[in-house]
């Protein structure tokens, strides 16, 4: 029987959890929840329902995992311990420095309820954070360096439209190349925030916009571009819909270290991504992990777990023979 899944929120990652299950013959959507209005929820899938957030409850028995497909800074920590008291929940919580007690939240409920609560689940955190855990283990004396981009960061993006006589507008990070050679050579370099990543900004500014401002208030924003190498690029609606309408991400995660009784020997282990679409790949990781908090909560497991507690054969939807035979 196939796994059933619920899929709660429905943005971007809701949409590309709905692609996923597509790809994955041993997942079953079961139901779409939403805090708008369902009638105004349009899904992909046929003779598959758009439920109201607030009936979910009611889906427990129906529902072996639901991935939550909320927003990280007031949706999540919410939500995840709030659905944990129902089902097993797989959320992708991103905010790193709240990755801590949003594991506690999660724990104590999912304990109570007896599911598993796979939190902070996608590419970084996630794949990133398994990669960067792999490699320490086996280079304990190197060191470590995680890039990110050329991709849209939806948050440097939001702060722009911020500004006043902003219309819309796109951010883009760009790792810095010889920033990327320099760590892959072995030479272990210090970086700097502004050495390892510049900022490219294209801006559909109001009518009459003092564009010069504009930029100078871009630019000098703290947190957000003051530490970095910022370029902006002034261009019409058109131009920002047919040529930055897509979420692309990806990036690098490197360790360099050496071996031997006189560190005679250097390694690099590098693992990277290229991605067309940020959500859609998101939503390809919380599937597998859906399948894995389905089977160890089957096993008995309870309690929140992060991608460090799964072990990588619960991921596959191909048993253990399969996988020993085929990619050992
Ligand atoms: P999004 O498109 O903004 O969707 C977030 C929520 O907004 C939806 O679940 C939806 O909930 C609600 N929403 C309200 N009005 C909407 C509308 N008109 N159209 C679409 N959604 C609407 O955000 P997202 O791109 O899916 O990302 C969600 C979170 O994933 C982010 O906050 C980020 O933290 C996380 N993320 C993590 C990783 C990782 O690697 N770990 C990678 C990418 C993203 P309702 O249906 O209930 O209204």
């Amino acid at each position: 029987m196939a796994i059933r899944i619920g899929i709660f929120g429905y943005g971007n990652l809701g949409k590309g959890i709905e692609c996923a299950i597509k790809h994955n013959p041993d997942l079953e959507l079961k139901a779409v929840f939403t805090r708008r209005n369902p009638d105004s929820v349009k899904i992909l899938t046929e003779d598959v329902k758009v439920c109201s957030a607030e009936d979910a409850s009611k889906w427990k028995d129906e529902i072996d995992v639901m991935i939550l497909c909320g927003g990280s800074a007031t949706d999540l920590p919410v939500q995840t311990p709030k659905l944990a008291e129902y089902f097993n929940v797989v959320d992708s919580f991103d905010t790193h420095a709240r990755i801590p007690e949003h594991f506690e939240a999660v724990d104590e409920a999912a304990k109570k309820s007896g599911h598993v609560g796979m939190i902070s689940v996608g590419w970084d955190p996630g794949m990133f954070s398994l990669n960067r855990l792999y490699a320490n283990c086996i280079l304990p004396g190197g060191h470590d360096y995680t890039f990110w981009g050329k991709g849209v960061s939806q948050g440097h993006s939001d702060a722009i439209r911020r500004i006043a006589g902003v219309k819309d507008a796109r951010q883009y990070t760009i790792p810095v190349e010889s920033a990327l050679e320099a760590v892959r050579s072995g030479k272990n370099p210090e970086l700097t925030t502004r050495e390892k990543h510049t900022r490219e900004c294209f801006v559909v500014a109001e009518e009459g916009a003092d564009l010069k401002k504009i930029e100078e208030e871009i630019v000098t924003m703290p947190n957000y571009f003051a530490d970095y190498d910022t370029t902006v690029h002034f261009i019409s609606e058109e131009e920002l819909q047919r040529d930055h309408a897509g979420i692309p991400h990806g990036g690098f995660v490197i360790r360099t270290g050496s071996t031997g009784w006189n560190d005679e020997n250097k390694h690099v282990i590098e693992y990277s991504l290229k991605l067309d679409s940020n959500p859609e790949f998101t939503s390809s990781v919380l599937v597998a992990y859906a399948r894995a908090a389905y089977r160890m909560n089957k096993e008995g497991q309870t309690g929140c777990k992060t991608v460090f507690d799964v072990a990588p054969a619960y991921l596959s939807a191909q048993d253990g023979a399969e996988l020993r035979k085929h990619m050992l």
